[in-house]
């Protein structure tokens, strides 16, 4: 069986749309009587008004912002974000805060459930079956990932090791020990994996992952081959959020990922104006309604994702929506000496054409009114000096081309750059402070 839910997936078209917009006056109902941020922004509209997605323009994109603001009354801690009953909360969660004051996310059981299921196709999707011994190489905590990924694997059937409380060595022994064949993590963590095993003599290939899941950030297609080289294995992606949980993964076809549809409603729109939905293949901004979970109602959500829309056919057979790749986030684009700037482009030279760069960071300073914007390069030092000034002067050159920029390139030992379990934090804009 190749779908987690065979009627589901592959709906006609026409389906998905009558489907999610009767979901959809269900929600708006349902969150401008339950909810009090609904309550003030839905004033005045019906959900009946909403025919198509081009009319869901007319209702305004929530933002975080706003959500922050909504927070501060009561019921404590979710405050005018809660869409039920407090004495339904049956799991607390948050954000990460890494854009401001973390947001706290109330989970009844059932609204838990629906988040579940709807990871489960993100799972199974990508291969996950119950032959799978899953590691999960992270402690536990108030962030949703870990606890999603732990409920949907045993629902799908995997069995599940939970790898906390060890450090990266701990884990590596633990992978072998118990013979895992699945792993979820960062691409980051997963990178990190690796060069720790290689430092202990381990090839990562010999660990036995079949089957790597990642998420947190983005993964620029030479990360994820990356991964896939130096694991032996095949690595998938997946994109969602605390707030709108999970809504898009990637297929055995690799080629983009699918809008787990009819859960989610997604549009991805330009940039500039949020207005326009985008043609296929250009970047837009993703924004979410989740279209069943009410304990923390959520309409047009604008998670500042920034996405290339994708085709609408696959080779697998599923007949959802598709994004062709994430690009990065709204809040990591920058104007660098007036040019528009992404870190995810460094991350693709870097990971595709310089296998010798264990880890990187990118500095942007003001030194008098320029911009200087610097690589520092982790290589190791026992490689010939001419062998290391020659991927010096490649990578500046690469860099140059890719993004238009010229890079001030430092060459670092390795081991000289924070390594990062979760989000990895390679950019850092020194002009903001
Ligand atoms: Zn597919």
């Amino acid at each position: 069986m190749n779908y987690w839910n065979p009627y589901l997936e592959t709906l006609p078209r026409e389906a998905y749309d009558q489907i999610e917009l009767s979901y959809f006056w269900r929600m708006f109902s349902f969150a401008k009587e339950h909810s009090a941020l609904y309550r003030d922004k839905l004033k005045g509209m019906e959900g009946k008004e909403i025919r198509s997605l081009d009319d869901l323009k007319k209702i305004p994109l929530t933002e975080k912002e706003e959500m922050r603001k909504y927070q501060e009354v009561e019921p404590f801690p979710y405050g005018g974000l809660l869409g039920s009953d407090i004495e339904k909360v049956t799991t607390f969660r948050q954000t990460s805060g890494t854009t401001g004051k973390p947001i706290y996310v109330p989970e009844t059981y059932e609204s838990w459930q629906w988040r579940i299921e709807a990871w489960c196709h993100i799972l199974y999707m990508a291969g996950f079956r119950p032959r799978h011994r899953v590691f999960l190489p992270f402690g536990y905590n108030v962030y949703v990932a870990f606890w999603e990924a732990h409920f949907a694997s045993e629902k799908v059937g995997c069995e599940l090791v939970p790898g906390g409380a060890l450090d990266t060595k701990g884990r590596i022994h633990k992978i072998l020990e118990i013979r895992a064949n699945g792993m979820m993590n960062t691409p980051t963590y997963g990178l990190h994996i690796a060069e720790e095993a290689k430092s202990m003599g381990i090839d990562p290939a010999s660990l036995g992952i079949e089957r790597m899941l990642c998420a947190g950030e983005p993964m620029p297609p030479a990360t994820r081959k990356r991964l896939e080289e130096l694991y032996q294995c095949h690595v998938f992606d997946h994109i969602g959020g605390t707030e709108p949980c999970a809504w898009a993964g990637m297929c055995e076809a690799k080629d983009g990922m699918h809008i787990i549809e009819p859960f989610f409603m997604v549009e991805i729109l330009d940039r500039e104006t949020l207005q326009k939905e985008v043609d296929e293949g250009e970047i837009g901004v993703a924004v979410v309604t989740p279209l069943g979970r009410r304990s923390f109602p959520l309409i047009r959500f604008n998670t500042k994702d920034l996405v290339i829309k994708g085709k609408n056919s696959c080779s697998c057979g599923r007949t959802s929506r598709k994004i062709k790749e994430v690009v990065g986030r709204t809040d990591d684009l920058r104007k660098v000496r007036g040019v528009l700037f992404s870190p995810k482009t460094v991350e693709e030279v870097v990971r595709k054409e310089f296998q010798e760069v264990e880890e990187f960071e990118i500095v942007v300073e003001r030194r008098g009114l320029m911009d200087v914007i610097t690589l520092r390069a982790e290589v190791n030092p026992q490689l010939p000096v001419s062998s290391i000034e020659q991927i010096k002067t490649h990578l500046h050159e690469s860099l140059k081309i890719a993004t238009n920029l010229t890079f001030h390139i430092i060459m670092e030992p390795p081991g000289s750059l924070p390594r990062y379990m979760l989000k990895a934090k390679r950019f850092k804009d020194l002009r903001d402070i």
